[in-house]
């Protein structure tokens, strides 16, 4: 049996095999945060960290939020459990008709999971059936997109574009092909919101129906706005293209709104933010404020009525989880989305990303090194030209010496990522940019 962590043995910290982590490095000088309130985290060693990136961009209405807190605990207090699996409970119900509420178009049939990677996993399986109750059971071939992130699911992980996270787990699905990236330093660099260059860029599409036929096709899958990948905002009227070529050729499109739900882009779903609208959305994080794992994929009323033409007493479809609709999820869900609505959080998003725009970008040239800054909504990459192969990344420097100086920020390759809870003040921005600003200069 391993020592307790308050024992202050390093061996302690073994036992976790942490995810996403360099272990070995980490307990050199582990992070490790024992309460959190708003917009800060405190440190077991009683420092005050002020949340750069809402949590794992997922904590959007801050950090113990008292509504969701007491709904969780209420929750538990009464039913603990319940499989909807052939039963249910009232607030699996009541949470599907809350995200109904919330989606854009005919978005109304909800299937809950536990997480992001679930909730792809969920769409692409949705598709692949859609298409085959159907009849056109061919389509079965998935589009990604270069730099993209779906989680780590098998199908997440090969319609996803990172390449550092598939190499070791090949070969992954094999019907998959990729769209490139819309991302280019020459003709977007430090571009608010969406940039002019790169609609073109969806006719890729068009090149993948040539090679593969849109009868082999079943979905495509994009983030409306690529988050891990580095903060990658759509170019204008490329989303636009994408859902015109869809349309054309009988194939799904799929919005991962894992990162852009619940807020990020000053509306419910960024597909309304954007005037877009996707077959399927994914989401999750936001979802409960980050407090109890939940996602969910979210479907058309098209794609929902190919599935219940179905004979009756037939399962739709094959496919759950023993936690779906988990009691204690569904009460955090429900309470989050009335905090979203009671504290006017969306509306504040769109009203405050103007002021977060400008003082990010305001770091545009605070270091030599600052190739390029991007934001759309609350979101925020500042990216850092990138050192020689084998040296670390500077980016990974400022992060650590903006933490060191009390703000958490995220790294995404060669940039910072931000991604703050939308309850940010004007002067929690400026602690942030300034305490980055500090940090490029002294170590970048
Ligand atoms: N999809 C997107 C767009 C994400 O950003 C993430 C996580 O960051 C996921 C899927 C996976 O979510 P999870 O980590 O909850 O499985």
């Amino acid at each position: 049996m391993a020592a307790t962590i308050e024992g202050g043995n390093r061996d302690a910290k073994a036992a976790f095999w942490m995810p996403f982590t360099a272990n070995r490095q980490f307990k050199q000088a582990p992070k490790v945060f024992v309460s959190a309130d708003r917009m800060h985290y405190q440190t077991d060693d009683g420092r005050q960290v002020l949340d750069g990136m809402a949590g794992l961009w997922c904590v959007n209405a801050g950090h113990n939020q008292r509504p969701i807190v007491e709904a969780i605990k209420a929750q538990a207090d009464k039913l603990d459990f319940v499989s909807s699996f052939s039963m249910s409970h009232p607030g699996g119900f009541d949470v599907a008709n809350k995200i109904a509420a919330l989606t854009p178009g005919t978005l109304d049939h909800v299937f809950f999971t536990n997480s992001g990677s679930e909730a792809v996993d969920t769409a692409l399986k949705i598709a692949r059936a859609y298409h085959r109750v159907r009849g056109e059971v061919g389509r079965t071939r998935f589009i990604g997109r270069a730099r993209a992130y779906h989680g780590v699911g098998w199908g997440g992980l090969s319609v996803g574009g990172i390449g550092r996270q598939r190499k070791d787990f090949v070969p992954l699905l094999a019907d998959v092909a990729h769209l490139s990236a819309t991302h280019s330093l020459e003709h977007q660099a430090f571009t608010r919101g969406q940039p002019e260059w790169g609609a073109h860029l969806a006719d890729e599409l068009l090149t993948q129906i040539q090679i593969h036929d849109a009868s082999t096709i079943a979905a495509v899958i994009v983030e409306p706005v690529a988050g891990s990948g580095g903060v990658l905002p759509p170019p204008k009227g490329y989303l636009e293209r994408l859902r015109a070529i869809c349309d054309q050729h009988g194939i799904l499109l799929i919005f991962d709104e894992v990162i852009t739900g619940f807020g990020r882009l000053g509306t419910p779903f960024a597909a309304e933010a954007l005037g877009v609208t996707p077959d399927l959305i994914t989401c999750a994080k936001g979802l409960t404020n980050g407090s109890v794992p939940m996602g969910a994929a979210i479907a058309s009323q098209k794609v929902f009525d190919a599935f219940m033409g179905l004979p009756e007493g037939a399962v739709e479809f094959m496919h759950g989880y023993t936690y779906s609709a988990h009691p204690l999820a569904c009460a955090a869900a429900a309470a989050t989305i009335d905090v979203y609505k009671d504290q006017g959080l969306f509306e504040r998003s769109a009203r405050i990303a103007p002021l977060w725009e400008d003082a990010v970008h305001s770091l545009r040239g605070a270091a030599p090194d600052v190739i390029d800054i991007r934001t759309h909504g609350i979101l925020a990459a500042i990216e850092l030209a990138p050192k020689a192969p084998g040296q670390a990344s500077r980016a990974g420097a400022v992060a650590q010496k903006a933490y060191e100086d009390g703000v958490l920020v995220r790294l995404a390759g060669d940039a910072l990522v931000l991604s703050p809870p939308l309850i940010i003040e004007e002067t929690h921005i400026a602690q942030i940019v300034d305490t980055i600003a500090k940090a490029l200069r002294e170590v970048a």
